[in-house]
This record gives C-alpha cells, sequence and structure tokens, in this order.
C-alpha cells in the first residue's frame, strides 16, 4: 500500500504515468491509397476526389499504392524497424459512416515494419522510446456535423479523404510525463518531414495521434489499467489532455478506487477528457485477409534501394554539426530543426568557410529566425528574398571591420525587406565602419563635454558608465564607429 493523500502533488508523486502512443499520418504520395484519386484534396471542394474504389461501389477492385508502400518503409527505415520479407493486407470490419464500404484495408497481424526506436529527449533525458509496429491503411471519408435552422443536428460527408494513405505507428508504452509524449511526437515528425513521406501537420490533420496512459505505483513494474484518448488536434492539446488524465487517474487511485478500461475524447475547451465507450463495448473488427489484393513481398533489394535514398537524419546531422562546426548540440539541435534550414545554414558556410561557422549559425538562430517568423510559423529562408549569399556578405562585412555588429542588424533588415544585397545596401546608405582613431576620438572628447554626470560616476568607481558613454558615441556615429575603438578612446581620455 503506497501512503497518499487525496489530491495535490504528493498523490501524483506516487504514480508513475506510462504512456504509449497510436500516430497517424497521413502520406504525400501522389495518389491515394488503392485508386487514381489524387491524394492532395486540402483545397479541394468536398467529394471533388472521387472515383468508384474510393466511394466503395460494390465490385470495384483496389490497386495497392507503391509510392505509399515505399514510404512506409523509409519511415520505417528511419526509425531502425525490422522491415519482414512478407507482408498483407487485411479487412477491418466495422460499421461507421465514415467508412463507405462497410470496412477498412488495414494490416493486421503482418504488418511493413516491425520494432524500432526513437530517441527523444524531454527535460534534460534521453530516453529510447520502442516502436511496436507501422503499418499501412487507407484513411476515412470526414464527418462534418451540423446544426440546422430549426434546432435538428445533421452531418454531412465528404469522401475527398477516403482511401488516402494512412500509415499507423504504435509505440510500446514507453513514456512517463506528458512532456516525453510531446517530445516523442515532435521527433517523430521531424524524422518524418526530412525523409519527406508526410507533412505532417496535426492542424491540417496529416499527423494524428492516440495516447493511452496508465498509471502504477511508483517503483512497481506491473501495468494498470489503460485509458485511450482521442480528439487531440495539436501537441499542446495532447499534453494538456496527457495532464489531465494523470491528475485524473492519480485522483481515482489515491481514492482507493478503479481505473476504468476505456476511451475518452478530449475537449479542447475546457481541457478536460470525458468517457466515450468502456471496453466491453470494443468493437469486434472480425479481421481476414483482404481478398482482393495479393500479399505483398517485399524483396531485401528493393530495401536497399530505399535505404539508399534516406537522407541525413536530424540527429545525426546534430552530431555532424557539433563536431563538424564547434557548435554547442543546443545551437546544432536549432540549425537542424528543418532539413531545409540545415542546408541553407550549410550552404551559407560553404561560401563564408567554415572558420566562419559559428558566426553564421549566430546569424542563423538569431535575427534571420526572427525575421522569417514574420513571415509565418514554417517559413524557411527560400520563402524570404534573403539567399545564403547574402548571409555569408553580411558576414564577411562584419569580419573585415567594414560594418559594425549594429550595422549589421539593419542591413540584414534591408536585405530582407528588398533583396538587395547587403554590400550594395552598405554602400548605397554610407554605412561603412569608421576605424579612423582620430575620427572616433574626437567624438569621444564631444561625448565627454556633453555628459559630465556619467565622467563623476566613472571617475567616482562606477566602471559601468562607460557603457553609457559608448552608447553615446555610437549614436553621434550613426552606429558606424568601431565599438572597441570607441571604448579605447573613451577610457584613455577619462583616465588622463
Ligand atoms: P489495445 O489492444 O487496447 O489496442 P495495445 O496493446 O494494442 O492495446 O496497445 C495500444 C497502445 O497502448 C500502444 O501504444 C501501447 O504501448 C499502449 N499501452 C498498452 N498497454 C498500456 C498501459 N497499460 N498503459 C499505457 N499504455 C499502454
Ligand atoms: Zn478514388
Ligand atoms: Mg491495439
Amino acid at each position: 500500500m503506497v501512503a497518499t493523500q487525496p489530491g495535490g502533488a504528493s498523490t501524483r508523486a506516487a504514480y508513475e504515468p506510462v504512456i504509449g502512443l497510436e500516430v497517424h499520418v497521413q502520406l504525400k504520395t501522389r495518389s491515394k491509397m488503392f485508386c487514381g484519386c489524387e491524394r492532395d484534396y486540402f483545397d479541394a471542394e468536398p467529394n471533388s476526389h472521387v472515383c468508384a474504389v474510393c466511394l466503395g461501389m460494390p465490385g470495384m477492385l483496389p490497386v495497392i499504392n507503391e509510392q505509399a508502400v515505399a514510404f512506409t518503409i523509409l519511415a520505417g527505415l528511419a526509425i531502425g524497424c525490422e522491415i519482414p520479407a512478407h507482408a498483407k493486407f487485411d479487412r477491418k470490419n466495422y460499421p461507421y459512416p465514415d467508412l463507405v464500404k462497410g470496412y477498412q484495408i488495414s494490416q493486421y497481424d503482418q504488418p511493413l515494419c516491425l520494432g524500432g526506436t526513437l530517441e527523444i529527449e524531454a527535460d534534460g533525458v534521453t530516453r529510447a522510446v520502442q516502436i511496436e509496429r507501422i503499418h499501412l491503411e487507407e484513411d476515412t471519408a470526414r464527418l462534418l456535423h451540423r446544426d440546422g435552422a430549426n434546432g435538428d443536428a445533421y452531418s454531412l460527408i465528404d469522401v475527398n479523404r477516403s482511401g488516402v494513405p494512412l500509415m499507423e505507428l504504435v509505440t510500446r508504452p514507453d513514456m512517463h510525463s506528458a512532456a516525453e509524449a510531446m517530445a516523442f511526437l515532435r521527433t517523430l515528425r521531424q524524422v518524418l518531414r526530412y525523409v519527406g513521406v508526410s507533412d505532417a501537420d496535426m492542424e491540417k490533420g496529416s499527423f494524428r495521434c492516440d495516447a493511452n496512459v496508465s498509471l502504477r505505483p511508483t517503483g512497481t513494474e506491473a501495468l494498470g489499467n489503460k485509458v485511450e484518448v482521442k480528439n487531440m488536434n495539436s501537441f499542446r492539446a495532447v499534453g494538456r489532455a496527457l495532464e489531465f488524465e494523470i491528475e485524473r487517474q492519480a485522483r481515482v487511485l489515491s481514492e482507493g478506487g478503479r481505473v476504468a478500461q476505456e476511451t475518452r475524447g478530449y475537449i479542447d475547451a475546457t481541457g478536460a477528457t470525458v468517457s466515450q465507450r468502456s471496453k466491453e463495448e470494443a468493437h469486434d473488427y472480425r479481421y481476414f485477409p483482404e481478398p482482393d489484393l495479393p500479399p505483398l513481398e517485399v524483396s531485401r533489394e528493393t530495401i536497399a534501394e530505399l535505404r539508399a535514398r534516406l537522407p541525413e537524419l536530424p540527429a545525426a546531422r546534430r552530431e555532424r554539426f557539433v563536431a563538424q562546426f564547434g557548435l554547442t548540440r543546443d545551437e546544432a539541435r536549432q540549425l537542424v530543426e528543418t532539413r531545409e534550414g540545415a542546408a541553407a545554414f550549410e550552404e551559407t558556410v560553404a561560401l563564408t568557410g567554415t572558420e566562419r561557422a559559428r558566426e553564421v549559425a549566430h546569424w542563423f538562430i538569431g535575427d534571420v529566425t526572427r525575421l522569417l517568423g514574420t513571415l509565418d510559423a514554417d517559413a524557411q529562408l527560400a520563402d524570404s528574398p534573403l539567399t545564403p549569399a547574402h548571409l555569408a556578405e553580411l558576414v564577411a562585412l562584419v569580419a573585415d571591420r567594414a560594418i559594425t555588429a549594429a550595422t549589421a542588424k539593419e542591413v540584414l533588415q534591408a536585405a530582407f525587406e528588398s533583396g538587395d544585397l547587403p554590400s550594395v545596401i552598405v554602400d548605397a546608405r554610407g554605412l561603412r565602419q569608421i576605424n579612423d582613431d582620430a575620427e572616433i576620438d574626437r567624438v569621444a572628447a564631444e561625448v565627454i563635454e556633453a555628459n559630465p554626470q556619467a565622467v563623476a560616476d566613472y571617475r567616482g568607481g562606477k566602471e559601468a558608465a562607460v557603457k553609457f558613454l559608448v552608447g553615446q558615441v555610437m549614436r553621434a556615429m550613426r552606429g558606424r564607429a568601431d565599438p572597441n575603438g570607441a571604448t579605447e578612446a573613451l577610457v584613455r581620455r577619462l583616465r588622463a
């Protein structure tokens, strides 16, 4: 028996959360899973990407989309899955209006990928999450629930999504906090985007997650009753749903209760989960091998060819950046966030030389990220007027003391707005740094003359007062003075 008190942090500490995730990923193929309809329906009219196959007309025969099979194997190889030589499709039967055929073609006991691991980092701790399997199936149609003018509820159906290739990844129950679950999802999304098999966008529904969570007394092994939570459509929602469930189950257990094995839905407006159906009401899917499709044979040559197509993955790229460019792991992590961003960084370093890699990294992580963020959340360098050539020039101008760091920020902003090269902006605006000692000394003298209070402070022992005076020199010289030269000139005069 574990000593607990109802509610509060001590109750939570008495239990260890155990979390396993089921992630559905729409694959970015050209056509749908079993027919020739265009897969991308995002901006399409409802029911415009449909045919007799994906509408579920009787007698229509499915044809396997090879690209979807290849994408699933690529994803599996990226996370170290085993690819069995034989796989097959199965029929999963359940009655629901979004399932136009009355069944879904999925994979039951012979999926395309088995095992694998994904390494995640949460709260400074690294953990290898084991993957159970990845299988391939088809997405369902979309139901849109509406309220009529007279208060009657009704539903509309959009079949565009029906038959879109859907990959389902199931993890082992290896995560132990909401933060770890979110880190897993972020890491998985990043890998899938690197490999190029999915947009993996939760808000757009191409990346969806059901979270299974149970609690067990801290220090014990046996798994407790699990609850499956559905309906989250953002990473934040997954985190909130899990926090809520962990809190709720801890309260039930600490009060001597038993957690019911059930499916619960997450309500975004309140952050709560509500019971949807108990395990006793679980469907019997009556799986059987899909009679309209041949089994899949995956040759070792196919696997070797696909493996050769894998790009360098984020974790490997991060470690290479640390070793090759002398960056911190944290800097490298930010630079490899997206494949496009990492490539743009490397292209810039190729122009400046590796010895300037740190400066390039600082620009990318700082001002470039900030400027791209003003376009939209996912904006890449290529979406802006900036190119690696712009950034390489900017870094060279600062390194050659042609412009000050303060001026460089202004130049970058102007380049971002106009697309002009930094050297052109510097010349057009007369921004070249003044390295002329006599000129700086003359301005330093004026600043000292005009700021007796700061001068008195400095001479009275407040060394920091010199910073203010340097700022005044920079201002008088419109940011173009060499700041080191300005500091030296001021200190020389103040001590005189
Ligand atoms: P089900 O038969 O209910 O579908 P599975 O064994 O297939 O359950 O597991 C589904 C998901 O639930 C997996 O991600 C798995 O890791 C996770 N899971 C299984 N048991 C537990 C548990 N006791 N606590 C938390 N997660 C669990
Ligand atoms: Zn179709
Ligand atoms: Mg299951």
